[in-house]
């Protein structure tokens, strides 16, 4: 897609649990090429949306079109082939395997092929077309040095940044991503905001869920913020910060 082009939408999405609504008529728009940011406090209906929005989950009404598709009813696999790519809150990678290793399982799951067809009737060719990428995206993020490392020997904001590797792998045109800069330190987060700056630069769109304001509002084009599942303000990262509704549901409690 070309930049601004509309490549996400969600309409009026409502996702009910019982009596409890965690997400209210949410609407949002990701256009080709920005980074966007769901904020909001805890219990809010960020990852609940993401949900939505990834296909994991699908809405009690509303809907989720990505690249003009709807997104229910496919399951996560053929959505990372139409273009849509996620990380997880909780970092699940392998850690006596090598970074290698672990970005190429994620070509793997994101292959049309899948993991059991390739693992019962070893496809060499197919193998080496997804070493060959995931070694195009472990050189893309910046961790090439690390190729044959243990997983587990890299620092928390390395394995972060292998983890956006691996969603990497098939080319999405949208990242999702959850928390990403929980736990890094300062310089880990420069590092990260210095990726996610050099995807955009090559046209990729990336939806960020994230609790820390400076690393936020200093990398991203604009900020969604939900409260009770509905979205309260959007704009600018400089409107937002200064605006009541969002103080309150920061501050007021
Ligand atoms: P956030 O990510 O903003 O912290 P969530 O989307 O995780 O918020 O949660 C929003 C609300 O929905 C919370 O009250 C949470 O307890 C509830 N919720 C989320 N997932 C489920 C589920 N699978 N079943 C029941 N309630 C859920
Ligand atoms: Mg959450």
């Amino acid at each position: 897609p070309k930049a601004g082009e509309l490549i996400l939408e969600a309409k009026d999405v409502t996702r009910r649990f019982g009596g409890l609504i965690a997400n209210n008529n949410m609407s949002l728009e990701v256009r080709a090429g920005e980074i966007l940011a769901l904020i909001g406090p805890n219990g809010a209906g960020k990852s609940t949306m993401f949900n939505q929005i990834s296909g994991v989950d699908t809405p009690t009404s509303g809907e989720v079109r990505f690249l003009g598709k709807p997104v229910a009813g496919h399951d996560s696999r053929e959505i990372a082939r139409m273009g849509m790519s996620r990380t997880f809150q909780h970092v699940k990678l392998l850690p006596t395997m090598s970074v290698l290793e672990n970005v190429a399982i994620g070509a793997h799951l994101r292959s049309d092929k899948g993991v059991l067809s390739s693992a019962w009737r070893l496809d060499r060719a197919e193998e080496a077309r997804i070493l060959k990428e995931a070694a195009r995206q472990i050189e893309r993020v910046g961790l090439a040095e690390y190729m044959y490392e243990e997983a587990g020997s890299l620092a928390l904001g390395q394995q972060r940044i292998l983890e956006i590797a691996r969603a990497l792998c098939a080319d999405p045109c949208l990242l999702l991503l959850d928390e990403p800069a929980a736990g890094l330190r300062f310089r880990e987060k420069e590092a990260l905001g210095e990726l996610l700056r050099k995807l955009r630069a090559e046209g990729m769109a990336t939806l960020i869920v994230e609790h820390d304001m400076d690393f936020v509002m200093s990398l991203v084009d604009r900020v969604v913020v939900m409260e009770f599942g509905q979205k309260i303000a959007e704009g600018l990262p400089d409107e937002i910060q200064q605006n009541p509704a969002v103080l309150e549901a920061y501050l007021g409690g």
